[in-house]
């Protein structure tokens, strides 16, 4: 089931990359395994996937210990982040997705252990201005870029955007356009992004036509959360 569903994004995103002019290679999958236990990601690493997404820090870290065993994971992080979770993610995951304030970005610096390399960081933007309620007005990007960048704990990669969803995912595709045409500004302005975190188990498609680097899927691989 996992392995089918594996394969069928996989595939999504091949035929994306294709329909779009891009390589197969400029996108990578993050597979969000929220709400589902260790055996799912044991499916899922079976199968070649690495790279894995979660929005609940206690959540995540009990995931992390029953998974110890597992070789190459990468955790990132992707949910809103509180002040009093800020060690947890700097200290277990690789990546966080979800800075939106520099206080927070700055808590993550100072928190993420010598020993291991910088965490990698986007900051978040809402594009549209809708429910999401987190991230940063687009008119704020850049500045707080330049904060983050300065950090010597994290490693600033890019921008992770979540449009409201609309009920035809082709709208989204303007949405997703203002998202890279931001991206394309702050690498304009110097500063040096590989990543654009966009596109979720619905609108991959049209996130991966109009730019996106990473797209984050939960549903299509592991099914309803319920
Ligand atoms: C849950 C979640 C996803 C995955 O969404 P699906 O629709 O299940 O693919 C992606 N990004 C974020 C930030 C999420 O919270």
């Amino acid at each position: 089931m996992i392995s089918n569903n594996l394969k069928h994004i996989r595939d999504r995103i091949a035929t994306a990359c294709q329909i779009a002019g891009r390589g197969a290679q400029d996108v990578r999958l993050l597979a969000v395994s929220k709400t589902f236990g260790p055996q799912a990601v044991r499916a899922a690493h079976a199968q070649g996937q690495r790279a894995f997404g979660e929005n609940y820090v206690q959540e995540a870290l009990a995931k992390m210990a029953a998974l110890a065993d597992l070789d190459g994971l990468q955790w990132h992080c992707i949910g809103p982040l509180q002040s009093n979770k800020t060690r947890a993610v700097a200290e277990h995951f690789q990546w966080c997705h979800s800075v939106d304030r520099f206080k927070i970005a700055e808590r993550l610096s100072a928190q993420r252990p010598a020993h291991l390399p910088p965490l990698n960081v986007c900051i978040q933007v809402n594009m549209d201005g809708g429910d999401t309620k987190s991230g940063v007005p687009p008119a704020r990007a850049l500045d707080l870029a330049r904060q983050v960048a300065a950090l010597p704990g994290l490693r600033l990669r890019g921008l992770m955007s979540i449009p409201d969803m609309t009920p035809d995912v082709a709208d989204m595709r303007g949405v997703h356009e203002r998202a890279k045409a931001l991206f394309d500004a702050l690498r304009a302005a110097g500063l040096t992004l590989d990543t654009l975190s966009m596109g979720m188990s619905a609108d991959l498609e049209a996130a991966i036509a109009a730019g996106s680097t990473m797209v984050r899927v939960g549903t299509a691989i592991f099914g309803g959360r319920g």
